[in-house]
């Protein structure tokens, strides 16, 4: 049965890297037999100039039977001033509570052809292929109780780092898929000796470590996973962590790989249902100069044709094409250092879909 995905565009460079991953699925729809059928919806900014909500009900009841969601960014400053509910990102944060989507996973991958874009030596990076499983939806970000108070006559901020066993058993399990998927390493990260809250994560993740024989499970407190990342990066796998650690960490990891125009992300739920979007936002700086870099949600197809569509060949050969556009020298601005060509956002995704054919044509020769 063809699978069903929804593609929400959004706002400023949202709409021209869509229209590359568009393409894209499209080829291999035509090109290799990929049973797929393409839905678009509105969302942000673009969905409330149009409809007065950045998350309107037909896009809501898109996502809900749609097998995967695509989403290019949402934002800008002509949404700034909204009320707080109206604004773009409400769309996005709506979307992740409606179909609880409660893993996000954020590889940081540096192609060799640009570690010299990284912040770090060539020689620690060149290579590097990490996957980090952050828990999305619970956390100290979301624990009750939570605020400011007046207590003896001073203000106090307070916030609950509450994580229930169920709640970290799924993001558990969610990493060590993942790892299945990959070369079986998992690194769970916690502050144990200090926070109760995490000693229970460790715990859990021990347990549900016990379910996949296959996989090695190590722990690490995460003043000590922040010093390795930028140590020694490679000798991770799949990290898995809270909320809060995920989010410190998911960005050291991402200046590791050079530039935010090149990382994708997914976001499941416990169906394997996801949402795949770029790391980046809706660049309003260069929207509409066809200059932004494709490959964040190129790659957000490839991880979205392995994680919820289960078609792990198309995926790699997506991440081959990629490889192979960036071997022959075509870089977008954002990732140009004076070598090779500098293209546009519609030659780049056009180059990732004609090595996709000559790989075709290699394989079938
Ligand atoms: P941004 O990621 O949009 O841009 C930061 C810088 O990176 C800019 O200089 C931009 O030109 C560059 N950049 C980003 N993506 C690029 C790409 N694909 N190719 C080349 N260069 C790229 O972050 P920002 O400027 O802080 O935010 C702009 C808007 O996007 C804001 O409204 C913000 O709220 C929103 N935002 C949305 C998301 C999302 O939709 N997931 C994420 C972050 C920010």
């Amino acid at each position: 049965m063809a699978k069903k995905i929804l593609l929400l565009a959004g706002d400023g460079i949202g709409s021209e890297v869509m229209a590359e991953a568009e393409k894209l699925l499209i080829f291999l729809r035509d090109e290799h037999a990929f049973q797929v059928e393409l839905e678009s919806g509105l969302v942000g900014g673009a969905a409330y100039d149009e409809i007065g909500s950045p998350l309107p009900e037909d896009t809501l009841q898109k996502a809900r039977t749609a097998d995967a969601i695509l989403l290019g960014a949402v934002g800008g400053p002509a949404w700034e001033r909204l009320p707080f509910d109206q604004r773009p990102e409400r769309g996005l944060l709506g979307l992740r509570s409606e179909l609880g989507l409660f893993a996000n996973l954020r590889p940081a991958i540096t192609y060799t052809q640009l570690a010299d874009a990284s912040s770090l030596k060539t020689e620690l990076v060149a290579g590097l292929d990490l996957m980090i499983v952050r828990e999305l939806t619970g956390g100290i970000y979301f624990g009750q109780p939570r605020g400011i108070r007046t207590v003896g006559g001073e203000r106090e901020g307070f916030n609950t780092l509450v994580y229930r066993e169920s709640e970290i058993e799924r993001i558990a399990h969610a990493a060590f898929r993942v790892a299945d998927k990959r070369s079986k390493r998992v690194c769970s990260v916690d502050k144990a000796n200090v926070l109760e809250c995490t000693e229970l994560w460790r715990e859990v993740v021990t347990e549900v470590a016990k379910h996949y024989p296959g996989c090695e499970l190590i722990h690490m407190y995460v003043d000590n996973a922040a010093m390795q990342l930028v140590r020694q990066p490679k000798q991770f796998d799949v990290i898995v962590t809270t909320n809060m650690f995920g989010d410190i960490l998911s960005d050291i990891a991402a200046m590791l790989t050079g530039s935010i125009g090149m990382l994708p992300s997914a976001s499941l739920n416990d169906q394997g249902k996801g949402m795949y979007e770029p790391v980046h936002g809706s660049a309003p700086d260069i929207a509409g100069l066809d200059k932004a870099n494709p490959l964040a949600t190129i790659l957000s197809v490839s991880m979205m044709l392995r994680y919820s569509l289960d078609q792990a060949e198309l995926a790699d050969l997506v991440n081959q094409s990629v490889h192979s556009v960036l071997a022959q020298g075509l870089r977008t601005a954002d990732i140009f250092t004076g070598a090779g060509q500098c293209v546009g956002t519609k030659q780049m995704g056009d180059a990732v879909i004609a090595s996709l054919g000559a790989e075709n044509s290699r394989q079938s020769a």
